[in-house]
């Protein structure tokens, strides 16, 4: 029998699930919603939750399940400990510890775009690369680095976080990360609708996107 894992991406919005074969091969795609209510606190349990639902949907042994991958959008210590997870309402909390008690299953936990940039490097983009820089735009705007075939994690774990470079010293809001004019502020979903509504209020020129179900819905659509 083939050996299985999960892969789990905790975005801000929705969580994306895949179920591939220990050499890499995708077999199965899906989404839940992220329910952010009560800091989070259903996060975890909703993917177990799922996770549970597909190995029986698919008839899997349990003893097939090699482990878990989660990326969540924060600095992540080695330990699967996320430091940081603004765009949860989490706090501090082991992560990878938890998702083991509620499953079973080993798991293993990395910043949501170190360990995308790792994928790439074992089956994407940087297939055959040893260093390589990734760039997500989700809800946030996440950054990883490949160096020599290891995801460069800096003396906090933040290195890769090119969503949090200032771009603008005149930027008066506050960024997720509670900063001033940080990338993300500007090249995110959220910072682009942001964007979008500052140049509107400072025109009178009509447009589709004075409502925010229109604006939701070209978001979508792209
Ligand atoms: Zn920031």
């Amino acid at each position: 029998m083939d050996k299985l894992c999960f892969g789990i991406d905790i975005g801000g919005t929705t969580v994306k699930l895949g179920l591939f074969t220990s050499e890499g091969e995708l077999l199965d795609k899906w989404e839940i919603q992220t329910r952010k209510e009560n800091s989070g606190e259903y996060i975890l349990k909703d993917v177990a939750e799922s996770i549970k639902n597909k190995i029986t949907e698919k008839s899997i042994d349990n003893s097939q399940i090699v482990g878990l991958g989660l990326g969540v959008p924060g600095p992540v210590t080695e330990d699967g400990t996320i430091i940081e997870g603004v765009n949860l309402g989490w706090g501090i909390f082991n992560v990878a510890k938890t998702m083991k008690n509620l499953t079973g299953f080993d798991t293993k936990v990395g910043n949501d775009a170190n360990v995308a940039a790792l994928g790439e490097m074992w089956q994407g983009g940087g297939k055959g690369y040893k260093n390589l820089v990734m760039v997500t735009l989700g809800t946030g705007v996440g950054g990883g680095v490949i160096l020599n075939s290891e995801i460069l994690t800096g003396s906090n774990g933040a290195a890769g976080e090119l969503g949090h470079i200032r771009v603008n010293y005149e930027e008066k809001e506050t960024c997720g990360c509670g900063k001033t004019g940080c990338l993300e502020q500007y090249a995110s979903a959220s910072g682009i609708v942001k964007e979008a509504k500052r140049l509107l209020e400072n025109s009178k020129e009509p447009s589709v996107l004075r409502s925010e179900k229109e604006i939701k819905s070209l978001l979508w659509q792209s």
